[in-house]
């Protein structure tokens, strides 16, 4: 397939198997938004798993070589495991993205059902600040035992995911970076972004992944190692003492754009090809219109990607909040 209009070729898939989650990081879906009469897609918005499947084929055939299945909270999503066991079927790798709060009870299943990789997101290993970001009743030991259970399972090494929120999570840098040293899990740090329209982003709030860096360095002696691939999206580190490897993940001080080859399917089935996208192209309609051929569905998809030229974060003013953006939690961390 056609590479977009920067030249950017289709190879990864994000797809949202879910708007609803148990959490409500203040940074990602607020209570004050996210609250009691918050609306959630009803169950026939959703696309079926077979309509997943169908896309996912499609997608593959395409260019997609990774698909991630995220949210919302994926592991709420009923029999998630049948809906991997039929994506590991295909020539791809399958991640999954969580919170992990589930994860103790359902490692087994995700690794059986053939998942190839794991990332979990803890933003403090301190239980009043994780439960303060999170704005919900789970302690950090429930997250911390999910993911054992993910190692004790062959998930392992798994990426833990830490949003970095000034004035709230910055003095839990070093504790994470210490309990993650020598664990063979890979710890990125990730600075908070201007996702979505809910969370009131404001530029300082950032910390930047060179002062995440700088203060992980003056306890430890770090060295930078090379990327895995072209486009990965996090700079590696590794402690000189052999402590393993960490991440930072730059979407703001240092944008990506220019290698980002992800499409995300939220939900209900709308392709967007930019994390802060204002519009989807609804693809759920042409899946579910008598007659639709799988070749119209690839046309269409190669017709979107064509036509893509976004590069937000290269463009990222200060000030973002004046713009509607669509809700992570909807389409897909
Ligand atoms: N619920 C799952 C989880 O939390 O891992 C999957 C979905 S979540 C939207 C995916 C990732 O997006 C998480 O690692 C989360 O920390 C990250 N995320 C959400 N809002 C963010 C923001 N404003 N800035 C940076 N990362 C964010
Ligand atoms: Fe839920 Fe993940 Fe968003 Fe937190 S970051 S509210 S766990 S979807
Ligand atoms: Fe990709 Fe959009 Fe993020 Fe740039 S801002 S890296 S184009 S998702």
């Amino acid at each position: 397939m056609h590479p977009d209009k920067l030249g950017r070729p289709l190879r990864d898939l994000r797809i949202s198997v879910t708007d609803r989650c148990n959490f409500r990081c203040t940074y990602c879906m607020p209570k004050s938004v996210f609250d009691k009469d918050y609306i959630f897609l009803p169950r026939a918005e959703l696309l079926s798993f077979e309509e997943i499947i169908r896309l996912a084929k499609i997608f593959v055939d395409c260019g997609v070589e990774k698909i991630r299945l995220t949210g919302g909270e994926p592991l709420l999503r009923k029999n998630i495991e049948k809906l991997i066991a039929e994506l590991a079927r295909l020539p791809v790798e399958i991640t999954l993205t969580t919170n992990g709060s589930l994860l103790k009870k359902k490692a087994r299943v995700l690794k059986d059902a053939g998942l190839s990789r794991l990332t979990v997101s803890l933003d403090a290993l301190d239980d009043e600040i994780f439960r303060r970001m999170t704005d919900a009743d789970f302690p950090v030991v429930d997250v911390l035992d999910g993911i054992a259970s993910a190692a004790a399972v062959g998930l392992a090494p798994i990426k833990i995911n830490c949003v970095v929120r000034r004035g709230v999570n910055e003095h839990q840098i070093l504790p994470m970076a210490r309990h993650f040293r020598h664990s063979g899990h890979i710890l990125r740090f990730i600075e908070y972004m201007d996702v979505g329209s809910s969370n009131g982003w404001r530029m300082d709030e950032v910390v930047s992944s060179s002062d995440v860096i700088a203060c992980v360095a003056a306890e430890y002696a770090l060295e930078p190692i090379d990327a895995n691939y072209h486009g990965e999206v996090a700079q590696r580190w590794r402690y000189v003492d052999g402590g393993g490897e960490i991440g930072v993940i730059s979407s703001v001080t240092r944008a990506f754009c220019s290698s980002c080859t992800r499409a995300r399917l939220s939900t209900d089935g709308k392709l967007y090809t930019c994390l802060f996208a204002q519009h989807g192209h609804d693809l759920r309609s042409l899946l579910r219109a008598p007659n639709c051929a799988d070749a119209d569905l690839a046309d269409a998809v190669s017709t979107v990607w064509r036509a893509r030229n976004d590069r937000y974060s290269e463009l990222r003013k200060n000030a973002t909040n004046a713009v509607k953006k669509i809700e992570m939690s909807y389409i897909g961390g």
